[in-house]
């Protein structure tokens, strides 16, 4: 169901990494009516202020792409913040959203919804069949929460809602924080800061030996608009890039990318995490949608932003 350039949408979220990344596609595709609300604006943790929101505006469409994220670090750092914020946030959007009459909702999880030790590439059945990941399960069960609640009012209700599951996402306005954020910006800056000072090593956490599957937030944002036009299900939908990497091949692409000449130390102290996490992405393939993006350009084009927009 296509859906008219002309609706309201309201993205949740439009500075962050998804939110951003979404607002360039919906713009690029002549989507304009944009309803954009920042962190100031509207306090999404506060449930009168959304609905008083809601109420007045009255969007037809909503990209639930508002979230507390970090990465392993912060997720162990703030368990609470990460489980309260998260389900407050979707929750206060989703009755809202059911509340004043959106169309339809897209909610945005993430791939450590899924048991440490699902079968890989991990299907969408495997949510719920075992353990989590011990570092991101407060997370991850906010965002097992989102799901359900998207599911619970299809059934009960009919409501639209639809949930997308990204694997790890990278690229312009990610936070490059150098403890709290995911590897990837952490290692592009670390390794852009090394080059500067002329450091003959850098740290990288862990073994290296965990597998990690990485999509360029353009991709998913394609894949978003993509699901919101030609999916309405119950079922979460996985949206990866069907590759994945080692740590180590993600530092050593890294450091070729940015141009760091000295070596790899392994700080064996800092977590692993989960040891690998690829998504089974046949199922968003059969609909007829593919990713575009190489970690390669990917990381050539985060890096350019990240000279543009972030460095001091
Ligand atoms: P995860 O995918 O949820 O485990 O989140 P991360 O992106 O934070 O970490 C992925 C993997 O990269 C883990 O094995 C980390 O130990 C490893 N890693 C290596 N260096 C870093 C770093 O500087 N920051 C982060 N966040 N992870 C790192």
């Amino acid at each position: 169901m296509a859906i008219e350039k002309s609706a309201k949408i309201y993205v949740a979220g439009h500075s962050g990494l998804v939110g951003s990344a979404v607002v360039r596609k919906l713009q690029s595709l002549g989507y304009s009516n944009l309803l954009l609300r920042t962190h100031s604006d509207l306090d999404l943790i506060n449930q009168s202020a959304v609905d008083a929101f809601f109420a007045a505006e009255k969007p037809h469409y909503v990209i639930l792409s508002a979230a507390k994220v970090g990465g392993i670090h912060a997720n162990n750092t703030y368990p609470a913040d990460f489980i309260t914020i998260n389900l407050q946030i979707q929750t206060n959007v989703i009755t809202s959203s059911f509340a004043h009459g959106v169309k339809k909702l897209l909610f945005l999880g993430s791939s450590c919804i899924y048991p440490k030790f699902a079968p890989q590439p991990i299907k969408e059945e495997a949510l719920l069949t075992g353990p989590l990941e011990p570092t991101n399960e407060w997370y991850a069960v906010a965002k097992i929460a989102g799901i359900k609640m998207c599911q619970a009012h299809r059934l009960q209700y009919k409501f639209d809602a639809i949930s997308a599951m990204p694997t790890n996402l990278y690229g312009p306005n990610d936070n490059f924080h150098p403890e709290n954020s995911h590897v990837l910006p952490a290692l592009l800056r670390r390794f852009h800061e090394a080059k500067l000072r002329g450091d003959e090593k850098v740290v990288v956490w862990g073994s290296g030996t965990p597998l990690r599957e990485f999509l360029h937030v353009d991709d998913l944002a394609d894949a978003v608009v993509f699901l919101m036009e030609n999916y309405s299900d119950l079922e979460h939908v996985n949206v990866g890039s069907g590759k994945e990497v080692t740590i180590k091949e993600l530092a050593e692409l890294v450091k070729e990318v940015v141009g760091f000449e000295g070596e790899l130390v392994w700080d064996s102290s800092k977590p692993d995490g989960t040891p690998r996490k690829l998504m089974d992405n046949s199922k968003i393939e059969s609909l007829g949608w593919l990713p575009k993006i190489s970690l390669r350009d990917g990381l050539v084009d985060t890096y350019k932003w990240y000279l543009d927009n972030v460095q001091l």
